[in-house]
């Protein structure tokens, strides 16, 4: 979509609540501590089923016809992108000193032209999976009903339907009710990482207030897992997924010898489809028994390819980054196909320093995709701490676009996306084997 012809306009929203742009301002974006204008490659529509938000003691800035930045007295206001976008931008804001911390989302800049509105940001993710504007949510509640009453005994089919389909409108778990898809199986209480942006636990003096979920209140058992494994393969007969490691859990390798139990369960009574963990990566030595029992995939979670970077964000308990990208060259080793859940910031994620470490760890640990998330949290909260902390990187961001790019050229096997894929009961995989990988001359690796 061209916006040529006429520049975004700054959007912003009065007392009320009112959305509207301003007829003068021009939009701002942040890429880490650098503000200015949108880049032209980095400018869509704003996707379908996404929300706008406003931005309590924020008050919304944009550039005059001098250049200047004008900050006016209206709310500053954000884009929460609907699920397969990654945000290539922040807004830009000036916060007032009693303004609270913002909760854990994530917040892409917005702009106005041509009657409608624009974000940064990038679609990574074809996959349909999180759509649902297109179903009465009246269908959702009659088919969570309908599983509710029939496995009134099983406590994880109650768990998603009561708490993650009626309170957290996961989209996993909606998905779960209406049979489609990849369905969520939260299993841990526990977890050996202290993330600064959990989203289903804080300690009790974190800044964060709220979680959007809360960690889950008991252990299921095998069979519990297995039965929903088997109700969701029942009802999505073509590419079932079925995924440890949700929202409103700890870490799933804490009960490994659980998962493995689910696991053989499902398989030995003849299951199908695609079983993924999703996990910080902490215990590689568990490994090898999930892959025997029939685990297909893994997706480790990182905010960073760089340790301190990576230690300021997930401050782990009982493990070391290293033990991380252990937990990716087994899995490669052992077959199964291996993700990485980067949890993405524009103005750091994208530095030449990132870029480095992170083409290097996909090179030499086996990964096959990227799954582009966004890291939810307050961006001046998270900038801030970062800079008091490991430091902030010492180059600008280069945009999302280049830094895709620029990882295709040293990674030529790397896919990205957002969603964790259907790859069947054992994926086939092109990634290099760990100790396999040349690393291209500098000339295969130009912008
Ligand atoms: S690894 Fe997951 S469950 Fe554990 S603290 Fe981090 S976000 Fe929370």
């Amino acid at each position: 979509m061209s916006t040529k012809n006429e520049p975004l306009h700054m959007v912003m929203a009065d007392a009320e609540g009112q959305i509207f742009d301003h007829p003068e301002l021009l939009m701002l974006c942040r890429h880490g501590r650098q503000w200015g204008p949108p880049r032209p490659d980095e400018i869509i529509p704003l996707p379908k089923e996404s929300e706008l938000f406003l931005l309590p003691g924020r008050h919304a800035v944009g550039l005059d016809s001098q250049g200047q930045i004008q900050v006016t007295d209206d709310l500053a206001v954000a884009a929460f992108l609907a699920p397969a976008h990654t945000i290539s931008a922040h807004p830009c804001y000036a916060t007032a000193d009693q303004a609270p911390m913002l909760p854990l989302f994530a917040y892409g800049a917005v702009g106005f032209a041509h009657g409608r509105f624009f974000v940064c940001a990038k679609k990574v993710d074809n996959d349909p999976r999180q759509q649902f504007s297109h179903i009465p949510r009246k269908r959702i509640e009659q088919k969570a009903a309908e599983l509710k009453k029939r496995y009134a005994d099983n406590r994880l089919v109650q768990h998603i339907i009561n708490n993650c389909v009626a309170r957290y409108d996961c989209p996993a778990a909606r998905n779960f009710a209406l049979g489609r898809f990849e369905a969520p199986l939260p299993s841990s209480r526990t977890c050996n990482a202290r993330c600064l942006g959990c989203i289903s636990e804080q300690e009790k003096h974190s800044p964060i207030a709220v979680t959007p979920q809360c960690r889950l209140g008991f252990t299921p058992k095998a069979s519990e897992i297995a039965q929903v494994m088997q109700i969701h393969a029942s009802r999505e007969r073509e590419k079932p997924i079925f995924s440890f490691g949700q929202g409103c859990e700890g870490d799933p390798l804490q009960n490994a010898s659980l998962l493995e139990e689910s696991i053989a369960i499902y398989r030995q009574g003849g299951g199908a489809g695609t079983i993924n963990v999703n996990t910080n990566g902490s215990r590689p030595e568990v490994l090898p028994a999930l892959a025997k029992a029939g685990l297909t995939s893994i997706r480790v979670s990182l905010n960073s390819a760089r340790p301190e970077l990576y230690r300021f964000y997930y401050r782990p308990k009982t493990y070391q980054f290293s033990d991380a990208l252990e937990s990716l060259r087994c899995a490669r080793r052992l077959g199964l196909f291996v993700s990485l859940n980067f949890l993405y910031f524009p103005g750091i994620s994208d530095t030449e320093e990132e870029f480095e470490a992170l083409s290097q760890l996909v090179g030499e640990n086996g990964v096959s995709l990227i799954q582009l998330r966004n890291l939810n949290i307050d961006p001046e909260w998270y900038l801030k701490n970062v800079e008091q902390g490991p430091g902030l990187p010492a180059t600008s961001g280069m945009g999302l676009s280049s830094f895709l790019k620029r990882l295709k050229r040293r990674c030529p096997w790397l896919q990205f996306g957002y969603f964790n894929p259907w790859l069947g009961e054992r994926a086939e995989i092109s990634a290099p084997l760990p100790g396999d990988w040349q690393v291209p001359s500098p000339e295969d690796c130009k912008n």
